[in-house]
């Protein structure tokens, strides 16, 4: 008789693979499918930050932002590897928040998430801090600190330490099917083969929708819209270890974060799509981060400095307000299909990815009488 697992995870983003370590560190049996390389999607192409979000608090998120100001903690103990913190300087300009708004934001950062050992915030002089970046008008500024990681990388540990666990990983391997036979998930692969299991995990990231409907032949509860986030990348524009956090007239911000000693990453935009595949920064998109950053700095850059770019789809919840004001938070869609439970997971961030799994246990525990142990992941390393 085949195997039956425990659970079976589609998708080896941040999720899924968060899910699959945890999961298999409680003696779980797992399997986990990608259609690409493991963290080859949306987790390789965000803007590589575990952060609390401190613009989620405008639209009185704080939940969240308490939720992953605690993660980043945690993440930063258990990855420390593969993480920094780098302070952000906002140079602040009347025309589009007031200094008194960003300094009680600041507060709340700093307070929110409890005990940290991560620098609190200040307010900064820039024409004395950094004379040579900054334009001269923008004279006073505000720093606080956030972790900058190697996305890939951590999505990577978190699969090779499933497998350590004995989880199956597979790559280059797309869910065709997932049906019900004889009580059991049966799940087909592009190779062919056939998979059972009793809990069935969409964790497909902006594809979740696609995967629901095409593949597990099930009508999806949640609407969500695709919204494009680019980043371009340059040359060093200074040589200094702070990045930038600017406002635009439009209220949405542009970060600018020393990357990979050599290069700036710049970004995000945030564009409508239909579809998830072959994401690639627009014209649009690239004149409206040179000139966020125009803005800013002394040293102007133009189209010929972009040494390369990237882009990635966020599949946000359709709640109908602007792309900025729509959460970051994870929503679960828990499905009783013929008795077996479907979870689907829409949306989320890198940084809350550890909770996020921890909480997908905890929901899915009825489901899974053989889990040995309670939550781990916030103590041990990721090797
Ligand atoms: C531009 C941008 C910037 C961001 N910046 C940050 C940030 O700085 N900090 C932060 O905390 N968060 C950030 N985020 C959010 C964060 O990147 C995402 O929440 C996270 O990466 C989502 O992970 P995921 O596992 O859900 O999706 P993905 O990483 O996309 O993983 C889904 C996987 O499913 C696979 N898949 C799909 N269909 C199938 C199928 N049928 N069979 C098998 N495999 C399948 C895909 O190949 C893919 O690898 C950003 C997002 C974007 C778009």
């Amino acid at each position: 008789m085949s195997k039956v697992f425990d659970l079976f995870i589609i998708g080896g983003g941040i999720n899924g693979a968060g899910i699959a370590r945890d999961a298999s560190g409680r003696g779980l049996s797992v399997c986990l499918a990608d259609k690409g390389e493991i963290g080859g999607a949306t987790s390789s192409w965000s803007t590589k930050l575990i952060h609390g979000g401190l613009r989620y608090l405008e639209n009185y998120e704080f939940k969240l932002v308490r939720e992953s100001l605690k993660e980043r903690e945690i993440v930063y103990k258990i990855a420390r590897h593969i993480s920094k913190p780098i302070p952000f300087i906002i140079p602040h300009t009347d025309k589009i928040r007031p200094a008194w708004l960003i300094k009680f934001g600041l507060l709340l950062y700093d307070n929110l998430g409890g005990k940290t050992n991560i620098p609190k915030s200040k307010t900064l002089d820039l024409n004395k801090k950094f004379p040579n970046i900054l334009k001269e008008k923008f004279k006073t500024g505000f720093q606080y600190y956030d972790i900058q990681i190697d996305d890939k990388k951590l999505t990577k540990l978190n699969a090779q330490d499933a497998k350590k666990n004995k989880a199956k990983i597979l790559e280059y391997n797309k869910v065709k099917k997932a049906e019900i036979i004889n009580n059991e998930w049966v799940i087909s692969l592009q190779d062919k083969k056939k998979i059972k299991s009793k809990v069935l995990i969409n964790a497909s990231g902006p594809w979740i929708n696609e995967t629901l409907h095409k593949n597990i032949k099930i009508k999806s509860k949640n609407k969500i819209r695709l919204v494009k986030g680019s980043h371009i990348i340059t040359k060093k524009l200074y040589k200094e270890d702070v990045a930038f956090t600017f406002q635009n007239i439009d209220k949405r911000i542009i970060f600018v974060i020393p990357y990979k000693k050599k290069f700036s990453l710049i970004g995000t935009t945030e564009v409508e799509v239909k579809s998830p595949e072959n994401t690639v920064i627009s014209k649009q998109e690239t004149q409206y981060l040179i000139r966020s950053v125009n803005n800013y700095l002394k040293k102007q850059i133009r189209k010929k400095d972009i040494v390369d770019t990237y882009s990635g789809i966020r599949p946000l919840i359709e709640d109908f307000k602007e792309a900025s004001k729509v959460t970051r938070d994870y929503v679960f869609d828990l499905n009783i299909v013929n008795k077996l439970p479907l979870l689907n997971i829409y949306g989320g961030k890198l940084t809350t990815y550890r909770k996020l799994s921890e909480k997908v246990l905890l929901d899915l525990k009825k489901f899974l009488p053989k889990t040995k142990k309670g939550p781990w992941t916030d103590k041990k390393k990721l090797f």
